[in-house]
């Protein structure tokens, strides 16, 4: 969806590394904590939030990881590692990111397992629970569920972008969770961050990732670095020319495509899709309307029972809420993808009616 973005910025964001340069694994910088991040990506991860006033980032320690999938496997072995009792349940609020369970699970560790909806859970305080907000799959701004003396939180803050959502000011949970792919478009890049509170928890987070993968792409780090340069200058340093800005052209595009799906399924009558009411923004400085990543659609025809299924044979490919900790009249679909697959979309829903 951005990449027309990135076509019109050009070659501001165009990286060039020769064949000598950052060959070896040597520290990318003096931090006793984090040896394999790069300054100039560190550096522009926090002017970045500074510009959005999204995050704290103040007195936080910054760990970068293969994608934000890293920086969840490296978050629950390092606070499951700190936690007494194993194995510790790790519990999010349906309908839940789809991948928690899989990620969770995937080492079978004797450390922590997946014990499913945050809701449902009747355990103790011995608990890890993920809060995504604004929520994957459904957009709604989430806070953690359980009790706040008790277990540990994890904020995976990936839509917390203000092309998605309203800015409510800057979060400053203990573990917040950000990533690449969905603040720029640059999902292949494989890039995500944590921002820390604890010395010790970001130490153990970075050594996992010492341990897993000898540290990450110093080339990734680098052109995530210009990528979120060229964002941040954009708004700092706005060229003369009226030059898109990143944030407003996403919000626009974003508000242009909700508005179609939303006429569609009103036509269609047998869908429903959330509201949200307009917030105001602390960062576009106005009220704004929340435009998430996905569409979290309801089949509300009783004859349809499997609303992915139904979808697929209009050739729509959806992800069921099954996957997602609820019912399958419920499916989750991309408002991400390309602009010639969007049309497509919207013109296989509008042939329903
Ligand atoms: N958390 C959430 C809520 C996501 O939606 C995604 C991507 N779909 C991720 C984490 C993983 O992102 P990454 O590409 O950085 O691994």
């Amino acid at each position: 969806m951005f990449e027309p973005f990135w076509k019109e910025v050009g070659d501001d964001a165009t990286v060039k590394i020769s064949g000598w340069e950052k060959m070896s694994y040597t520290s990318s910088c003096d931090d006793d904590i984090c040896w394999f991040l790069e300054p100039e990506f560190a550096n522009e991860v926090a002017r970045l939030h500074r510009i959005v006033n999204n995050a704290a980032t103040d007195g936080r320690y910054i760990i970068v990881g293969v994608g934000s999938t890293q920086m969840i496997h490296a978050t629950l072995h390092t606070l499951a590692s700190i936690e007494l009792r194993h194995p510790v349940n790790v519990v999010s609020a349906a309908p839940y990111y789809s991948m928690y369970p899989g990620i969770v699970d995937l080492m079978k560790s004797g450390l922590y397992h997946w014990a499913g909806d945050a809701a449902a859970f009747r355990g103790d305080d011995n608990f890890i629970e993920l809060v995504c907000s604004p929520n994957n799959p459904d957009g709604t701004i989430r806070h953690a569920m359980l009790g706040k003396e008790a277990g540990k939180r994890v904020h995976d803050m990936a839509y917390y972008w203000p092309q998605y959502s309203p800015m409510r000011g800057p979060a400053d949970h203990d573990i917040m969770l950000f990533t690449l792919s969905k603040a720029t478009g640059h999902a292949g890049t494989r890039i995500g961050w944590a921002l820390v509170k604890n010395k010790e928890v970001a130490r153990e987070m970075a050594k996992f990732i010492t341990l897993n993968t000898i540290g990450v792409s110093k080339d990734s780090q680098v052109r995530a670095a210009t990528i979120l340069k060229v964002i941040s200058d954009g708004y700092e340093f706005p060229k003369p020319n009226g030059a898109p800005q990143f944030f407003h052209f996403g919000q626009h595009k974003l508000a242009d495509r909700w508005r179609r799906l939303r006429r569609a399924v009103q036509v269609s009558g047998q869908f429903s899709l959330p509201r949200f009411s307009p917030e105001f923004c602390e960062f576009f400085k106005e009220y704004a309307e929340t435009y998430p990543g996905f569409a979290w659609l309801r089949c509300e025809d009783q004859k349809i029972n499997d609303c992915e299924d139904f979808f697929k044979r209009i050739n729509v490919l959806t992800r069921s809420g099954k996957h997602f900790g609820v019912g399958q009249e419920y499916v989750r679909i991309s408002m991400l993808d390309t602009d010639a697959n969007f049309d497509v979309f919207i013109k296989r829903i509008s042939s329903l009616d």
